[in-house]
């Protein structure tokens, strides 16, 4: 009895400690946001199965003055919880899109959180964005997942198809980690899946994830859709994928994220070897 109380005891203060770490990391971002120096985009570039760099996917960078890089795995579900997502969001999008007006015929990828799009006024800053970046609308490509399209049925799905009707790209991010995937592609129209890095590690080693990868390939194909391989890191598993049609690569193999500076190089040479 004694020992279950400890247990418990032990429990309760490591439920304490995380609590405080999510609130400590909540206050910090808060501050970032404010003083706005600590924040950055990375762009990891995204190449097409003979190599050519087609564009980039924004990814939130955030180092702290103290406690140095913290992962957006850390941050970003923090920033979600607390709100602070939009503001976060819309820093990332304003950043990308300025990339995206000064390379024109480079895709920009940009991850939209739920809250993001179930925003009203989010529509509206999308084209003040673009007026205001003279990015063209047919080179952003927004990623969702599929937890969005569970919300807000309508609203999302009239988001969705003035983006698209205006040219805007629409991905569904992580593809095949969720429940109904095949239904959602049939039910909103998308331009994109990008099929999880979880599939694509298992490729060229067992069977079943490439029948699974071949699979996805070839429905998406079959939709008029295409498809981005994510976190694609050996040789093998680039064969695999070009051999399977497979559009858009991407991976530390190719490219880890870069800075802003180092994507504005690559695009300027158009090769990743
Ligand atoms: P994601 O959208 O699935 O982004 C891909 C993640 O995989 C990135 O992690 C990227 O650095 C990593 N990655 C790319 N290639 C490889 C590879 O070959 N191997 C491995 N092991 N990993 C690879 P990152 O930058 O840590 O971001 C993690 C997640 O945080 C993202 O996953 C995305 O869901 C979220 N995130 C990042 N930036 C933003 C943002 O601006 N807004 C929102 N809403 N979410 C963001
Ligand atoms: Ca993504
Ligand atoms: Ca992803
Ligand atoms: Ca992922």
């Amino acid at each position: 009895k004694a020992a279950g109380r400890n247990r418990a005891v032990v429990f309760h203060e490591h439920m304490n400690e995380l609590l405080q770490l999510r609130h400590t990391v909540e206050a910090e971002l808060r501050e970032a946001l404010r003083r706005d120096d600590q924040l950055s985009v990375a762009f990891q570039p995204l190449f097409d199965a003979n190599g050519k760099v087609i564009g980039a996917e924004a990814l939130a960078r955030w180092t702290h003055p103290k406690y140095g890089p913290i992962s957006p795995g850390q941050f970003i579900p923090v920033a979600e919880s607390s709100g602070l997502i939009e503001d976060l969001g819309d820093a990332v999008l304003r950043r990308s899109m300025e990339m995206g007006g000064r390379w024109p015929e480079r895709t920009i990828a940009v991850n939209i959180s739920p809250a993001q799009l179930r925003n009203p006024k989010f529509q509206s800053r999308i084209f003040e964005l673009l007026a205001l970046t003279g990015m063209r609308p047919c080179d952003l490509e927004l990623e969702i997942t599929e937890g969005i399209l569970l919300q807000d049925e309508t609203v999302t799905t009239e988001t969705l198809r003035t983006f698209r009707a205006a040219g805007i790209k629409i991905a569904l991010d992580d593809f095949g980690t969720g429940y109904s995937s095949l239904n959602y592609l049939k039910r909103y129209a998308v331009d994109r899946i990008k099929i999880d890095r979880s599939f694509i590690s298992q490729l060229g080693e067992d069977q079943t994830s490439s029948a699974i990868v071949q699979a996805m390939v070839t429905l998406a194909h079959a939709m008029g859709i295409e498809v981005t391989a994510e976190g694609v890191e050996t040789e093998t598993q680039l064969g695999v994928l070009r051999d399977m049609g497979c559009n858009t690569i991407q991976g530390y193999l190719l490219s880890a994220p870069v800075s802003p500076e180092k994507a504005a190089e690559l695009f300027a040479e158009g090769h990743a070897r």
